[in-house]
């Protein structure tokens, strides 16, 4: 019987449902069909399959083929499925004995020369195929560190017919996994570039140790957008889980692999699917390419309303579903966000020599662009002024490394954090937050107090509530007292107070 089934994975999201491409030679005039393909698909197909086997001085079988891809109801795009179609013909046409293929499953683009390229998404499907217990056949090229993350069993060549002698061979060679991973460590500016501002490195340490998203409100030029680019220098190494899911979303993306937390800053003019994930390829967005990183939002009230809105879901859940008209993709999105923006459109509110013409009601309109929600969600929100022009000249010492320090401690605090809730003091929420915060009978009476007179939502008091926790976690105290809640609440005010100098 002139019939082959070949195991392969398509992509949804950072998953990869299993696919039998089937192969069948039948009598007649010859042909080339794919099922459920349409006829320009099929040729093309049918072009890099066929030139890619004679190529590799293999023989086209001459027969009515036809090629169906089971579940059929899976997207069949691209050309993903051109090796595990090539060897389904040659095993349909005896070419290559049925055994080679067996407990395998093919991931690779063909050439027309037959060399086998990877795609987008290679890892997440070799990945899936070694948690299913097969070995895999895929490109030569990044092999090796593929065999690293999945740990999994790999034959790997750089074309057709290398691969066929190596799927032949009773033994075949797997591809060792390496001691190190070869990737680009981004390197971020250090805190001690931040001159005269020291409610900024006051508000990046909180942020970074309790992990609570940031929203900086001043005039250009305070440093802004330098203190976002601090933060992630600041962060311990990723969670195993996150760095993993990490490293598919840059396959899926097909960007530089790196295993730092990232940093990215899209421009307010990116468009909503860039930004939350879903262009004509459903690939994963912006917000999830900061996924255990920092996500910096500049000139915050520029963004689009409806971006902003959408911001809720993933800040909530962590993750983001992208919807295309015949799937539905899931992508992680746990990112810490930073936003900055101007107190008012010409970005001199608060300036000391009063040189803003705004009105009250312009300003009202500048910053009602926000959506409520999506403000309950940041923790921390400080307010900034120019640094006065002598911290400018402070020479910092060269070689100053306070974010290499901090960040051991940032790392202690958020394992801190961690063992004692589950999670970090950004996720802490309703009687796990006041669990959490241990308040006394006095310290409840102050906040009540505190609170009425500041006329603070329940939300917003909760806000300021997980920052004390951190600021009690900063000075190792396991009771949030009056001195840590002063501080959170002096936060938003716009001078540095004494009481924030004092901690
Ligand atoms: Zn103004």
């Amino acid at each position: 019987m002139h019939l082959a089934f070949v195991r392969s994975r398509s992509q949804a999201g950072l998953a990869a449902p299993d696919i039998t491409v089937e192969v069948h030679l039948g009598s007649g005039l010859p042909g080339f069909q794919v099922v459920g393909v349409s006829e320009s698909t099929t040729r093309q197909i049918r072009g890099r399959v066929r030139s890619a086997i004679l190529s590799s001085h293999l023989k086209w079988p001459d027969f009515n083929i036809t090629i169906n891809l089971a579940p059929t109801e899976q997207p069949k795009e691209g050309a993903r499925y051109d090796l595990p179609i090539a060897l389904g013909l040659l095993v349909a046409s005896k070419q290559l004995p049925e055994q080679s293929i067996e407990k395998r499953e093919f991931f690779g683009e063909l050439g027309l020369d037959g060399a086998i390229h990877p795609f987008r998404g290679c890892l997440a499907a070799a990945l899936a195929a070694t948690q299913a217990g097969h070995e895999c056949g895929i490109a030569l090229a990044g092999a090796s560190e593929m065999a690293t993350l999945t740990a999994g069993r790999l034959i790997a060549a750089p074309d057709l017919l290398s691969l066929c002698a190596r799927l032949r061979a009773p033994d075949p060679e797997y591809v060792p996994g390496v001691s190190s991973l070869g990737t680009d460590i981004p390197s971020y500016p250090d805190l001690s570039q931040l001159k005269g501002q020291p409610l900024l490195r006051m508000a990046l340490e909180v942020a970074a140790a309790g992990g609570h998203h940031l929203l900086m409100t001043g005039p250009p030029g305070v440093g802004k957008t330098m203190a976002a680019s601090v933060l992630p220098g600041l962060l311990p190494p990723m969670p195993k889980k996150t760095a993993q899911e990490l490293r598919l979303l840059q396959d899926v993306a097909g960007v530089t692999q790196c295993s730092a937390p990232p940093f990215r800053a899209p421009h307010h003019s990116s468009s909503v699917a860039s930004l939350m994930g879903g262009t004509a390829r459903a690939l994963p967005g912006e917000i999830s390419m900061a996924h255990g990183g920092v996500l910096l939002l500049d000139e915050l009230s520029e963004f689009p309303y409806a971006v902003l809105n959408q911001l809720r879901q993933p800040l909530e859940t962590g993750h983001i579903r992208v919807n295309r008209a015949q799937c539905q993709h899931l992508y992680p999105a746990q990112f810490q966000l930073v936003a900055a923006m101007n107190p008012c459109p010409c970005g001199l509110a608060g300036d000391p020599d009063s040189r803003c013409r705004c009105t009250p009601d312009q300003v009202r309109r500048y910053r009602q662009g926000i959506s409520g929600p999506l403000m309950d969600r940041i923790d921390l929100h400080i307010t900034l002024h120019r640094p006065s022009p002598e911290f400018l000249l402070i020479k910092s010492s060269p070689n100053a490394s306070y974010s290499s320090d901090l960040k051991h401690r940032v790392g202690l605090l958020q394992n801190h954090q961690t063992e004692r809730q589950g999670c970090l003091n950004r996720e802490l929420a309703g009687d796990a937050l006041l669990k959490a915060c241990q308040l006394k009978s006095s310290t409840e009476r102050w906040l009540i107090n505190a609170a009425s007179k500041l006329s603070l939502s329940a939300r917003s008091t909760h806000r300021r509530l997980r920052v004390a926790r951190t600021l009690a976690d900063m000075a190792e105290s396991e009771v949030v007292a009056v001195p840590h809640l002063k501080t959170a609440l002096s936060f938003r005010e716009a001078s540095f107070t004494d009481d924030v100098s004092a901690f």
